[in-house]
């Protein structure tokens, strides 16, 4: 009952929200119309004004407090006029701040201060105003675009007119846009021309609006076409891409709007906060609001893996060389092993032992599942079902015990499913005869007991002992974890479907568009266990300089947006995630596409055949096809058997965003069939060719459905836009991936028993699938959260560092910084070193060997009559202020304020990128420890605060011992510089 109404209720809120917008639309068009009757130039003077009214809640751009100490009388009088003017457009909003700004250093840095206290309030104050003005601004746009009809532009090389007017449901998705909602709207809908609206409204603020698109040449195609449009009004307009220069990059995020993909925004995040080293070089100037088009594939298909720039490592920490070697060997012998047992899966079935059959086909399963003889046997029906049956029967049997006895035959057990790969005894005894034990993780509770009830040793041996086993089983756990990994590597990763190896380096392929995604690498030691099994040099040099996962990038935005044709299916994950609620808009014209119920087969090749056979008869009456395809081996298959049939045909491979643009943009011309994978071709428009829509439209045909239900509707939306008719239909055999991993087996088994012939029909079968595919979708999630909640801890961990980092780089006053390090830092050396003192017979000596190495500053040890670390901690401050007064003393303060900051800086990357190659083996560790049954991520969570407090001390020590060796040096150098001068004036 409950869950028939509830569709219902969520339809009903829905369009409720569409309705509480429809009063604004009408709003918009009325000023529009009004607008038709004036001149062009009063969008210009309305967008100008607006702009300064929003200007005044700009940062303030005033002179340092150091300059300001350093200005005579007419820098004070010009500053302060300055201030004044600004304050005078504040003053009524703001009464706290001062009446009048006197010339004078005082007066000034009080009115900096007083602007300071309201400035937190300005968020607020902007949003009201943008509310406010949001239906004119709306109309501005609207109307801009309706005197742009009929002109022409340049875009990608081509000349095109526009003719685009906001249609109602684009201002309605423009309003939800600007709520910070993801608006939903079908393929074809026009979302480039939706973003305008608030990209328009939220650029007047001048705080920059980022625009997100899917690939660089959709960010170039729509930063010049919607270019057209902005430029019309005044706005400045910028597009990041690939390989461009720094200096190109900060000029485009300077401008009111720039276009670019996640990566780039992503990767200049990371290079202004992690490596810059200077104010200059960061290129970025804040995150207001970022819209991402194509947002599901964005937040979600591209956010599996974190963004990561890597560089060379000074040390390495794997051992993927060494045990490569033995792996490929335990490979090879597990292939000599599955060959037997086809080889005799065979004799068996030709002796009619289908029992005995059963079985080795299972071992078969578990020992290589992508063994070429195992999945020519899957081909057969019969066998499948044998093999289910039998599989079936092992998983209930005793929880599994009877499978791991199976699995006990074996070198080591494949899950192709969990994605896993299990050492077995017998592998262990093969990888090292005379230690089999060295491949398990030793049983360390009894252990530790055992250490620790031994009444033999004192408390010290047992600590060293603790530490010793503690070691050895780190370093087994590491090795394990390699062997698992090279493992996955050989028998799940196959080249040229998962990765492609090109200049020595390995490639991700992305599954379900066949892309490669370059610079991404996967975590957990899987990326250099593959290149070590294929022989290229394995990046254990790389040391991770910086990295962030994508959702942690983008909350780092004020305000988000999104658009896309399909986001309902992710609803819950984009409010958890990221706060965003969908909001799904109507179409402009109603929608007539057919989606015709799946068509399903028992084999692969069976769904093959119909589907080349469907192809062939649209085709013989011109109708167009799109065949939408789940990899690109599949897509070759499909182009093999086209062939075969003699029908011309056109395959997109998905290596180039531009070319594939163009094909897929022909997709709808008069006898094209086009084979493509799935999401290739996301964001270009399909128009169809004369009289094709007589002919029924485009005829889109999945050849197997998506483990998640979004890329199928995102396919079946290929057809069908703005009113157009359009045909889907999808087809699928039982032995597709996704009916094999997570179809129930059991009903699957059945429904075959009950079917004959080769098409199967129940409706059941139709749950079944979108049951297989929630199950695939609710996984994805979880691990997706899972890497997010490990994610946030060290995001917090790079908030404070980065956030100090940039304090740093931006400091008016380095002394400061220098004076605040040595409070903190000597303190903690104070303690640490009096830690272990007798308070009655108090060793000084270390403490003050510290002191003489660090600062260095000799201390007589008279003063330190009592142990008292605070009186002792003051003193030492002291001292360690004035030593360093001392050094800096004459030097000239420009070179030292530099000398300070670079410094620093060195500190904070050096020790952070070294925390980072922690950070990275804890989180393996953790997984590994995680058998005595605690929780990883708490595991994870505390060790990581314990590394954090030590890596913040680090920085401090290491930062002063550079300090004081970096005054020395610069003295030094200063005074031979001066040495020469003189020499050569006395010369
Ligand atoms: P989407 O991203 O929603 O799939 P696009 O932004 O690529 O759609 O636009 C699809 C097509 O619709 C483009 O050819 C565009 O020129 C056209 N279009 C968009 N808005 C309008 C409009 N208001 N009037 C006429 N054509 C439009
Ligand atoms: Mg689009």
């Amino acid at each position: 009952m409950i869950s028939w109404l509830f569709p219902k209720i969520i339809g009903g809120k829905n369009e409720r929200e569409v309705n509480r917008i429809r009063p604004t639309v009408s709003r918009i068009n009325e000023i529009e119309e009004a607008f038709q009757q004036k001149p062009a130039g009063v969008l210009l003077e309305m967008t100008s004004a607006w702009q300064t009214h929003l200007a005044r809640y700009h940062a303030l751009d005033v002179p340092t407090k150091a300059q300001i100490e350093t200005m005579d009388d007419a820098g004070l009088q010009t500053t302060a006029e300055a201030l004044e003017k600004r304050f005078s457009t504040l003053r009524r909003e703001f009464s706290a701040l001062p009446s009048k700004v006197a010339a004078t250093a005082e007066s000034i840095e009080a009115a900096k201060a007083a602007f300071h206290q309201i400035e937190p309030r300005f968020a607020k104050a902007r949003s009201i105003y943008l509310e406010k003005i949001l239906p004119e601004a709306y109309a501005v746009v609207k109307n801009a675009a309706r005197r742009l009809n009929g002109s022409e532009a340049e875009i990608g090389g081509r000349t095109e007119t526009w003719r685009m007017v906001h249609f109602d449901v684009q201002l309605i998705g423009g309003i939800a846009l600007h709520r910070g909602m993801i608006a939903e709207m079908q393929t074809g809908e026009g979302k480039t021309l939706v973003a305008t609206l608030p990209v328009y409204l939220n650029a007047l603020t001048g705080l920059g609006v980022h625009v997100v698109t899917v690939n660089d040449y959709l960010a170039k195609r729509d930063s010049e076409w919607m270019g057209v449009l902005f430029r019309s009004l005044g706005l400045s307009i910028g597009c990041v891409v690939n390989n461009m220069q720094p200096w190109e990059r900060r000029e485009a995020y300077h401008c009111d709007i720039t276009y670019g993909t996640n990566s780039e925004f992503g990767f200049d995040y990371l290079r202004d906060n992690g490596m810059a080293s200077t104010k200059e070089e960061q290129v970025q100037r804040g995150h207001y609001l970022a819209v991402i088009d194509e947002v599901d594939s964005i937040l979600i298909d591209e956010a599996r893996t974190p963004l990561i720039i890597t560089g060379a490592a000074t040390r390495s920490s794997h051992q993927f060389d060494t045990l490569r070697q033995s792996v490929e060997q335990l490979v090879k012998k597990q292939t000599e092993l599955c060959n037997r047992l086809a080889a005799e899966a065979e004799k068996q079935l030709s002796a009619g032992d289908h029992a005995a059959a059963g079985l080795t086909l299972l071992k078969l399963k578990l020992g290589q599942p992508r063994n070429r003889r195992f999945l020519r046997f899957l081909e057969i029906p019969e066998l499948r079902r044998l093999l289910d049956k039998t599989e079936l029967a092992y998983q209930k049997s005793s929880f599994g015990k009877d499978i791991h006895k199976l699995k006990e035959e074996l070198y080591f057990a494949i899950d192709e499913k969990a994605h896993d790969a299990d050492l077995m005894e017998k592998g262990r005894r093969f990888l090292s005869p005379s230690d089999p034990d060295s491949f398990t993780i030793p049983d360390t509770a009894a252990q530790l007991a055992a250490i620790q009830t031994d009444t033999a040793s004192t408390s010290e041996e047992k600590a060293t002992a603790r530490g010793a086993l503690r070691e050895q089983m780190d370093g087994q756990a590491a090795k394990i974890h390699g062997i698992s990994q090279l493992l996955k590597a050989y028998c799940l990763y196959e080249k040229d479907v998962h990765y492609v190896v090109a200049e020595g380096k390995i490639t991700i392929i992305d599954e379900s568009t066949g892309r490669e995604m370059a610079g991404r690498r996967w975590s957990d030691g899987l990326h250099q266990a593959v290149e070590a099994k294929e022989r290229v040099s394995i990046e254990k040099e790389s040391r991770t300089y910086a990295t962030i996962t994508l959702q942690n990038y983008f909350r780092l935005y004020d305000k988000l947006a999104g658009m896309t044709g399909t986001a309902e299916t992710e609803a819950a994950e984009f409010h958890d995630i990221y706060q965003l609620d969908v909001l799904p808009i109507p179409t402009n014209t109603p929608n007539i596409r057919i989606d015709e119920n799946d068509r399903i087969f028992k084999t692969r090749r069976e769904k093959y055949n119909a589907v080349v056979e469907r192809i062939a008869a649209a085709h013989a009456t011109g109708q167009p096809v799109l065949v939408g395809t789940a990899s690109v081996e599949s897509s070759e298959t499909l182009s093999r058997l086209l062939q075969r049939a003699k029908i011309p045909h056109t395959v997109l491979n998905a290596k180039f965003h531009e070319q594939e643009a163009e094909i897929v943009a022909l997709a709808g011309q008069r006898g094209a069939v086009t084979v493509s994978t799935n999401m290739a071709g996301r964001g270009t428009d399909i128009k169809l060719g004369e009289g094709v829509a007589e002919l029924g439209g485009l005829f889109v045909i999945g050849t197997e459905r998506h483990p998640s239900r979004r890329v199928d509707r995102q396919l079946r939306g290929r057809c069908s836009r703005q009113g157009d008719p359009g045909l889907s239909r999808f087809f699928i055999s039982l032995e597709d991936d996704l009916m094999r991993h997570h179809a129930a087996p059991d009903r699957m088994a059945s429904l075959i028993e009950k079917s004959d012939g080769t098409t199967l029909k129940s409706a059941s079968l139709g749950t079944l699938v979108e049951t297989a595919q929630k199950q695939v979708e609710q996984r994805d999630y979880k691990t997706r959260k899972r890497v997010l909640d490990f994610d946030d801890v060290m995001n917090l961990q790079r908030e404070i560092v980065y956030g100090y980092r940039n304090e740093v780089l931006t400091t008016e006053d380095t002394r400061k910084l220098v004076h605040e390090i040595i409070a903190e830092s000597v303190p903690e050396g104070v303690r640490e070193h009096l830690a272990d003192c007798d308070p009655y017979d108090p060793d000084y000596g270390p403490l003050l060997r510290w002191a003489q190495s660090t600062f260095p500053i000799s201390i007589a040890a008279e003063y330190l009559t009592a142990i008292n670390a605070e009186k002792i901690s003051a003193m030492m401050v002291k001292a360690v202020r004035d030593a360093y007064e001392l050094r800096v003393n004459g030097l000239p303060a420009e070179v030292l304020e530099q000398e300070e900051r670079r410094m620093v800086l060195a500190a904070i990357d050096n020790e952070w990128q070294e925390h980072l190659g922690e950070m990275d083996e804890l989180r393996e560790g953790v997984y590994l420890r995680a058998q005595g049954q605690k929780d990883p991520l708490v595991e994870y969570k505390n060790e990581a605060y314990g590394l954090f407090v030590t890596l913040m001390d680090t920085i401090r020590r290491d930062a002063l011992h550079h300090l004081f060796r970096s005054a020395a040096g610069l003295g030094a150098f200063l005074a031979q510089l001066q040495n020469q001068s003189q020499n050569k004036e006395a010369r």
